[in-house]
């Protein structure tokens, strides 16, 4: 055995000592004077070089200021959350303005719509538990854009095209409602988020705009007895649309304010 293969022992198994080493090291060990003075050097116990008046300053100055924090909830947890949310604000909105869209529906478009808009919510809710998560990483676009392409796709298949003069009022009239409701969920989002801390803001902003828009939709689907094409294109689908880009406009502005004072 020659000096590199100890060395290389060494670094192999760090907390191993000399009693460990096979017998060949240690004949290497007691014939060859530099690696017996490099054993001795590890050997020996390093000497506190530290002022204990020093640490006990350091120590002083800095735990007193420290507090104990409840930890991030877990992503289920959370997921659950911000879908308690989500109905709150659908209950809460339903309540002053009825029931009269679910009353228009047949049982297959309540059923096909509803189905969509719950498993897009509780997914877009997942995703985002998971978003704020340290440690986690997910890819948002795909997720962002299926529930909006589903939902085209189903109203396209549900319902006709029949357009009249009022309809663009009315289209207006819903989309406000839709915004307004999204506007209500994000503060409630926030509430649940806020401890999370994600690396993808742009993305965060999508989704959680996405979350709120899709609670839009899920009162417009309850609330709105106009059965036609465009209109719930426009009007529903266009408030959540609204809400995603804002969601995102803001995760970016937020995340260039970030990067700014960080600069700073
Ligand atoms: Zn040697
Ligand atoms: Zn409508």
């Amino acid at each position: 055995m020659a000096c590199d293969d100890l060395d290389k022992l060494r670094a192999e198994s760090p907390q191993a000592s000399p009693r460990d080493w096979p017998v060949d090291a240690l004949n290497h060990l007691a014939s060859c004077s530099r690696c017996a003075q490099l054993e001795d050097l590890l050997d020996s116990e390093p000497q506190p070089d530290f002022p204990e008046a020093l640490r006990l300053k350091i120590e002083n100055s800095i735990l007193p200021g420290l507090s104990p924090v409840t930890p991030l909830s877990s992503v289920a947890t959370l997921t659950i959350m911000l879908l308690l949310a989500s109905m709150f604000v659908v209950i809460a909105a339903e309540w002053p303005l009825g029931l009269a869209g679910w009353r228009a529906r047949n049982s297959y478009q309540i059923a096909l719509n509803l189905s969509i808009l719950l498993i897009s919510s509780s997914m877009l809710a997942n995703l985002l538990a998971r978003l704020i998560s340290p440690g986690s990483s997910s890819p948002v676009l795909p997720y962002s854009v299926v529930p909006l392409l589903a939902l085209i796709g189903s109203n396209s298949l549900l319902f006709g095209y029949q357009s009249n003069e009022t309809l663009t009022r009315q289209t207006l009239a819903c989309w406000e409602i839709g915004v307004s409701c999204a506007s209500v969920s994000v503060p409630l989002f926030w509430l649940i988020l806020r401890r999370g801390f994600s690396i993808n803001l742009v993305g965060q902003g999508a989704i959680t705009g996405l979350l709120a828009g899709l609670t839009g939709v899920m009162v417009l689907e309850i609330h709105c007895p106009i059965l036609e094409k465009s209109h719930i294109v426009a009007g529903h689908l266009g408030a959540a649309l609204t809400s995603t880009v804002a969601g995102a406009s803001l995760g970016y502005l937020y995340a260039t304010q970030r990067l700014f004072l960080r600069k700073r």
